[in-house]
């Protein structure tokens, strides 16, 4: 089931102005909060506005992306400050650090 976003109306209660809730396409909006009962509003989440089209943007987002440039040699062209640009076949130290780009 896909995860929408709804923002209070008015004040916010536990959950936060802009909470998160799970619901089935079927489901009609929620108009009121599970928690507080205060109106709410659906908001359009980003990810359906557009595809991230940068590598920029794209590392950002906690992408790796990765061109092959010869067999068996690839250009980690999201490389964050550190990790090696050019990724070898056969070369554990060139791959790109995962440890270090996910961090929850
Ligand atoms: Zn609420």
């Amino acid at each position: 089931m896909p995860i929408y976003e709804y923002e209070h109306v008015g004040p916010a209660c536990s959950r936060g102005a802009v909470f998160e809730e799970r619901r089935s396409l079927a489901d009609p909006p929620l108009e009121r909060c599970p928690q507080c009962g205060a109106p709410v509003v659906k908001r359009i989440s980003r990810s359906f506005v557009r595809a991230p089209k940068t590598n920029a943007e794209l590392r950002d987002l906690g992408f790796t992306k990765l061109v092959r440039r010869d067999d068996g040699v690839y250009e980690n062209v999201t490389a964050r400050d550190g990790e090696s640009r050019v990724m070898r076949r056969g070369d554990p130290a060139s791959l790109p650090d995962i440890g270090r780009i996910v961090s929850d």
